[in-house]
């Protein structure tokens, strides 16, 4: 038996965060077993669909590097075959045309109500029969009466629904169109999808589901309800407690590797472990060691992990992301340094991306002004003596490494009698505008003799114009 899995999402709004943790766990799952992974759009509801939502979908999962082995497949363009089954089932006698009145059931509930029993559909107007002439009634699933379900929940474990808590389900609009319940069912049978794992949400789903299942006489898949994601305040996760679109991890300068290992870590354990490689989680994961119980999304933990793959991930991989940040700042890459060699140089002092990319700006553009402070502490009366000194020393050198433009640096604050700082700051502010930067060696070694020496002239000349 090939595992099979899907991520069927429905295109009402972006790819968020607990989307992306279904779709993870049910990719984790099909690529652990060697089995396949499928991406269905759910599409059905036409007032509530937009493209723009499937895109956001599909761009969510490539920047993730969650590929689909099949799919993406469209609901909307597989409504023959729901009908079909809706025709099988009024065939079967497990569905019925339902003509009660809106005026029926409307005063079934108000007797309901007056006797104080919950008001749901009991089962009026059960009576099979062909469809009548001129007429346009919703099809109900004839849910059994007696009995239970049970429900062998990997995550949850077994969950048992008595089938007289379950009304007759609507499978078929007034005007033809399948509901929600019945497309699920006629897709995961026919994707002959083996696990089911999707958010706990659906979870008063899955018995009606099983029910029709079993009316079309198929194997059950096995089923796996995530626990709900939190925000700090014990609140369903929402846009107020910040980002939860997944694009909008990558505006703000996370890399997928590092979202992908916070989102696997929501819910989902291996020991202490921390910091999982993608390998390493298809190796460890497993549905059985899925937490019961809700999880707190803390943007603190996601940041350290950033942090991490920042700084220890290949830095052809970090440039790679970087380099969409660059873009974004109006700055083509190829216009400066090997953007590796900036990861490597800025990768311990920047949490996210746009950090990096905000403080990189200066090897790859002239800045426009000198940050305020900076030009206090380091453009004083003398500074600009002691640039131009630098600058004689510095257009000489046969060799523009870090190496030899840290001996001119050394050398002249010991001629000049000055500590380094003296000699250092001045000059990282005439090259990056502010008194931050890596080491000064190789910050100059990156922006290049002829832009650093451009950009020393620029600074004499302000200084002089202070003084
Ligand atoms: N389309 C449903 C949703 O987006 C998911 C259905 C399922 O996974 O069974 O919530």
């Amino acid at each position: 038996m090939t595992i099979t899995t899907r991520f069927a999402p429905s295109p009402t709004g972006y790819l968020h965060v607990g989307g992306a943790r279904t779709a993870l766990f049910s990719w984790l799952y099909a690529r652990k077993h060697g089995g396949k992974f499928i991406l269905r759009i759910e599409d059905t509801d036409l007032e509530r669909s937009t493209q723009e939502s499937v895109d956001a979908i599909l761009e969510g999962m490539a920047w993730l590097g969650l590929d689909y082995d099949e799919g993406p497949f469209y609901q909307t363009h597989n409504f023959d075959r729901y009908k079909e089954i809706i025709q099988q089932l009024l065939r079967q006698g497990d569905a019925y045309y339902f003509y009660c009145s809106k005026e029926e059931l409307e005063q079934l509930r108000t007797d309901q109500m007056a006797n104080k029993e919950k008001p749901r559909y009991n089962g009026k107007c059960r009576a099979s029969g062909p469809l009548l002439q001129d007429s346009e009634p919703v099809i109900r699933f004839r849910n059994p009466t007696d009995g239970v379900v049970v429900i062998h929940d990997l995550v949850k474990g077994d969950i048992t629904v008595a089938n007289k808590e379950l009304d007759d389900l609507i499978i078929a609009r007034a005007d033809g169109t399948p509901t929600y319940n019945l497309t699920v069912v006629v897709d995961d049978m026919d994707m002959k999808v083996t696990h089911v794992i999707r958010g706990d949400d659906h979870i008063n789903n899955t018995p009606r589901q099983i029910n029709i299942l079993n009316a079309l006489k198929v194997k059950l898949p096995e089923y796996a309800h995530l626990p709900m994601i939190l925000g700090p305040d014990g609140a369903r996760l929402s846009k107020r407690h910040g980002a939860v679109s997944v694009m909008q991890f990558r505006d703000e300068g996370y890399l997928p590797d590092a979202l992908l290992n916070y989102l696997v870590r929501l819910g989902w354990s291996h020991g202490d472990q921390e910091i999982f490689s993608v390998d390493e989680m298809v190796e460890f994961f497993e549905l059985n060691d899925v937490n019961v119980s809700a999880s707190i999304f803390n943007m603190e933990k996601l940041l350290w992990l950033n942090h991490q793959y920042i700084m220890n991930g290949d830095p052809v991989h970090v440039a790679r992301h970087l380099s969409w940040h660059m873009g974004q700042l109006g700055i083509d890459p190829s216009d400066g340094p090997d953007l590796i060699d900036v990861v490597k140089v800025q990768r311990e002092r920047s949490k996210t991306l746009v950090e990096m990319a905000a403080s990189s700006v200066y090897f790859y553009k002239e800045f426009d002004s000198y940050e305020e402070k900076a030009v206090k502490k380091n453009f004083t009366v003398g500074s600009d003596q002691v640039l131009a000194r630098l600058r004689d020393e510095l257009v000489v050198l046969t060799k523009w490494t870090a190496q030899e433009i840290h001996q001119v640096i050394v050398d002249l604050a010991e001629v000049l009698g000055l500590n380094m700082g003296k000699v250092a700051q001045p000059l990282r502010v005439a090259i990056c505008g502010s008194g931050v930067s890596p080491a000064i060696d190789v910050t100059l070694a990156l922006v290049g003799r002829e832009k650093t020496l451009a950009r020393i002239d620029r600074a004499i000349n302000y200084i002089r114009s202070l003084n």
